[in-house]
């Protein structure tokens, strides 16, 4: 059997612990029908059941994982669940207008309070704690950009960004600024930090506790409108449901009727081993904060509950016809280059030791516009294309679909991302290599900022491309 331990230093810590053994529930065996039937038990399809059922306690519910809980993404984020969408605000209001931009932004930022309230009230221990995340400028080109995301955000009046530049001492703001060699901040207060592990992996069992079935080791192979067909460690068979939830972010690359209409691109995570309290207060990074800077090729990171550095970043290629494979987890050159930014970032932390290296498929839609999409004439629904934002809009998702699964016209049913749907990716060749050439072009444009302290146009061209 598969070691569930190596999928992420969430999984080995619940493991390390004895919180947690990923014993596998039991698979699906037979035919069988069910109200709702959800592919995929990450945080969508969870979130999903877990709203589904608060608003009918009769409602049948069945999950179908392919592997156990939390797999997938959510069981590997970095943990921030914060009110960032994947497509910016100034593309929601070039697209929608501004009324229904300001309500998707607020719908994001209310998201943040209702994963903590949900978990409060149902005694989800993951570690929620809200200190909101702050992106460092450490050039001139940053700390333009900086200050003209603070600029358009009070425009706009929805997000409370705030410019960092100095501070006491007792501003661990401020202090963080200082550690990194930062020339200014953004401080966003709409962000919580999480233990990704513990939120996926209790809230199946709270929605189990609400009467949801979980099957694990059961893949769907195929489905159509109300029928999927499975199979896995329990044999297979035919699912009957009167609505079909699909919630399989990259992984639907391989699914018949989505395939081409998610990419999976790879981010990576590092661990360090705990620092003293002593380096977290040169640092400056509080329980709760969690960080990053304006680079381009992103980097994010928190600091866990037990005090290490959780670090991550994309820069791993994408992979020829869209695999996903455990081998594209680990990749060399990208936990080096993760290790070395830290210790650049933090000099304070230069020399701990990296105790976990881990990644996974985040899922990309051609038009980096995430949806939550349902259609009552075929009792169809899907949620996903988060890019690497899906930790709090899979809340959203979950409440949304709940929303129109069960024929109900509210706020959130009326957000523009509803039954939005995205371009299809082009056809290999071409898929490989303009994935891959938007990220060296992403990758240089850093380069190219470093060098000649102008906002790079490499980066100017790829905007349009990434959701900007
Ligand atoms: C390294 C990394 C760091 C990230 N950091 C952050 C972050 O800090 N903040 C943030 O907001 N987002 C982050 N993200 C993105 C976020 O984790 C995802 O957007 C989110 O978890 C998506 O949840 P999901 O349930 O839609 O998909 P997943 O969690 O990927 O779940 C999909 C599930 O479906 C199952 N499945 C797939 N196909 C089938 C099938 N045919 N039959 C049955 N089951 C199937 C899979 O096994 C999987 O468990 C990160 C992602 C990665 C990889």
């Amino acid at each position: 059997m598969r070691d569930y331990r190596d999928v992420s230093f969430w999984f080995d810590s619940l493991a390390e612990s004895g919180q947690d053994e990923f014993t596998p529930r039991p698979p699906l065996s037979g035919d069988l029908s069910t109200g709702v039937c959800i592919v995929g038990g990450g945080l969508t399809g969870l979130w999903t059941a877990y709203y589904l059922k608060k608003a009918d306690p009769t409602l049948s519910i069945t999950v179908v994982e392919k592997e156990v809980v939390g797999f997938g993404a959510s069981g590997r984020n970095g943990g921030w669940c914060s009110a960032l969408f994947p497509r910016s605000t100034a593309a929601l209001r070039r697209s929608y207008g501004d009324d229904a931009a300001r309500a998707m932004r607020q719908a994001m930022i209310d998201t943040v309070d209702e994963v903590g309230r949900v978990v409060e009230t149902e005694g989800v221990d993951c570690d929620y704690r809200k200190g909101g995340t702050i992106v460092f400028a450490r050039d001139t080109v940053q700390r333009a950009a900086a200050v003209a995301d603070v600029d358009a955000a009070r425009d706009f009046g929805v997000d409370r960004l705030e410019l960092v530049t100095a501070g006491s001492v007792d501003d661990p703001r401020a202090r963080s600024l200082r550690a990194s060699s930062s020339l200014a901040a953004t401080f966003d207060p709409a962000c919580a930090r999480v233990h990704p592990g513990k939120l996926v992996r209790a809230l199946a069992q709270v929605v189990e506790a609400l009467g949801v079935r979980i099957a694990e080791k059961t893949e769907i192979v195929e489905w159509a409108p109300r029928r999927a067909l499975y199979s896995g460690r329990g044999g297979e068979g035919l699912i009957s449901c009167d609505a079909l939830v699909i919630a399989t972010e990259a992984y639907g690359a391989h699914l018949p009727g989505v395939g081409r209409r998610i990419m999976p691109l790879y981010s990576l995570m590092i661990a360090t081993e705990p620092l003293s309290a002593d380096v977290w207060d040169e640092i400056g990074i509080e329980h709760g904060m969690t960080f990053s800077d304006y680079r381009h090729l992103l980097v994010y990171g928190q600091r866990t509950a037990d005090d290490r550095f959780a670090f991550g970043g994309r820069g791993a290629r994408y992979h020829w016809g869209s695999s996903i494979q455990p081998g594209h987890d680990r990749v060399q050159r990208v936990f080096d280059h993760l290790e070395r930014t830290l210790g650049d970032l933090f000099p304070a932390a230069r020399g701990a030791r990296v105790t976990h290296r881990w990644g996974g498929p985040l899922g990309v839609p051609r038009d980096w516009h995430a949806t939550a999409s349902f259609n009552p004439r075929t009792g169809v629904a899907f949620a996903g294309g988060y890019v690497g934002d899906g930790l709090s809009t899979t809340n959203l998702a979950g409440r949304t679909l709940a929303d129109l699964i069960g024929g109900h016209s509210t706020e959130l049913t009326a957000l523009p991302w509803v039954n939005h749907l995205s371009p299809k990716w082009e056809p290999e060749p071409l898929r490989f290599v303009g994935a891959n050439l938007g990220l060296v072009g992403t990758g240089a444009a850093d380069l190219e900022e470093s060098i000649t302290g102008r906002r790079s146009l490499a980066a100017r061209l790829l905007g349009p491309l990434t959701g900007h």
